[in-house]
């Protein structure tokens, strides 16, 4: 449930209950895209670091250097998640995605295409690659601190290798060590404790609470990390309050989206989307996958409404710890990758098992499961 959907149900029909949570989702059509997906922007490989570069500049607004990087810098700070492509001119078997060469800097043609290419090679990317921009620039900003050897070679071999001008100036290297922030501003912390304040309203009134499926798992690991009610940046504490300490029979919908009930306050929530964005952008890929691999444990399907004790019952049987493999948490990826995330660099240092078996423990024992354990 997004905040205004709520908003507009509570006016409605007086409170947030069963009515507003069963609704289903609009899927709202992205400007741009008659197919109701959003439209990408097509860039070059060797203007995201251009786009970098700008933020490391004094005067790049002004600089003829950093047209487009200017232009690619509005429409990711108006839309953070937007699909960028990164197209070049290759030929061959790559020719379905060629870009031309017009956007080519005027250095040439072969210091356009290896330019492009370096930045496709360290970021393990194929030619005409898709990612939100979130997620690209993160990445970005994981493999390419510095622009040298790839926008200019120190002595110039020859007139083809001059390279840019920029690229010892340290414009990039500036940017590069404003982080990702400096592009994408995060969340406003003032908007995520109003948003925090509304959806714990919603949630003591609501008959039931649609949860994120895998994160009534992470609900766990908080709960033996002593994570109490006073949380900024979810409501699962508060909602394991009330199922440990008011109403165990608590009515749960496992959703499959950031519900805003839940997740309303989280630094890692696209608001407007209603997905995560942790993980270097990419959180809501491993958050279906984890809510995925929950429900076929549990073997349970979106949508299913359970009593809070029920619910956790079953999650004890069948989810005994989060190590083991396959399993919800542990995952084999190398980083970086777009399938990683942070609980997996905790998992290997074998910290979030001992969370989550201590939570599961003292749950069971407040719930009167402890015969199950
Ligand atoms: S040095 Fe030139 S080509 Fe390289 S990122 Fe900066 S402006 Fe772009
Ligand atoms: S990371 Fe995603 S699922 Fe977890 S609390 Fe934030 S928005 Fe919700």
């Amino acid at each position: 449930m997004k905040r205004r959907d709520f908003l507009k149900c509570a006016g409605a029909c007086g409170t947030c209950g069963l009515v507003c949570a069963t609704a289903p989702a609009a899927a709202a059509p992205a400007a741009g895209s008659a197919s109701g997906r959003p439209a990408a922007l097509t860039v070059r490989p060797y203007q995201l670091l251009c786009t970098i570069c700008s933020l490391g500049a004094d005067d790049a607004a002004s600089s003829p250097h950093y047209a487009k990087a200017m232009k690619i810098r509005d429409a990711i700070r108006k839309k953070p998640d937007v699909p960028v492509t990164l197209s070049c001119q290759v030929g061959a078997i790559y020719s379905f995605q060629d870009s031309g060469t017009s956007e080519d800097t005027p250095e040439g043609e072969e210091y356009n295409r290896k330019r492009d290419f370096e930045v496709l090679e360290i970021l393990s990317l194929p030619p005409g690659s898709t990612l939100p921009a979130r997620a690209l620039f993160e990445l970005l900003m994981k493999g390419l601190p510095s622009v040298s050897g790839i926008c200019g070679y120190g002595k110039a071999t020859g007139e083809a290798w001059k390279g840019c001008p920029m690229a010892e100036t340290g414009h990039y290297e500036n940017g590069y060590c404003k982080g990702v922030k400096a592009l994408i501003p995060p969340r406003d912390e003032k908007q995520m404790a109003r948003d925090k304040a509304e959806s714990l309203k919603a949630m003591y009134s609501a008959d039931v609470v649609p949860v994120r499926a895998h994160i009534v798992v992470c609900a766990v690991c908080q709960y033996g990390e002593g994570l109490r009610p006073g949380y900024k940046e979810d409501n699962l504490p508060e909602l394991l309050d009330v199922i440990l300490n008011k109403n165990p029979d608590q009515k749960i919908k496992l959703v499959s989206d950031a519900d805003w009930m839940i997740c309303a306050p989280c630094p890692g929530r696209n608001p407007e989307l209603g997905c995560c964005i942790h993980v270097m952008g990419s959180g809501e890929l491993d958050s279906q996958k984890r809510d995925l691999d929950l429900l076929q444990k549990l073997g349970l399907r979106f949508g299913a409404v359970m009593k809070a004790r029920d619910l956790y019952k079953l999650v004890f049987e069948r989810v005994t710890t989060t190590h083991g493999i396959p399993d919800i948490c542990i995952k084999q990826n190398t980083m970086p990758s777009v399938w990683w995330d942070e609980c997996c660099g905790h998992l290997f240092n074998g910290n979030p098992r001992a969370l989550y078996e201590k939570g599961r423990r003292a749950m069971m024992k407040k719930l009167g499961l402890a015969g199950n354990a």
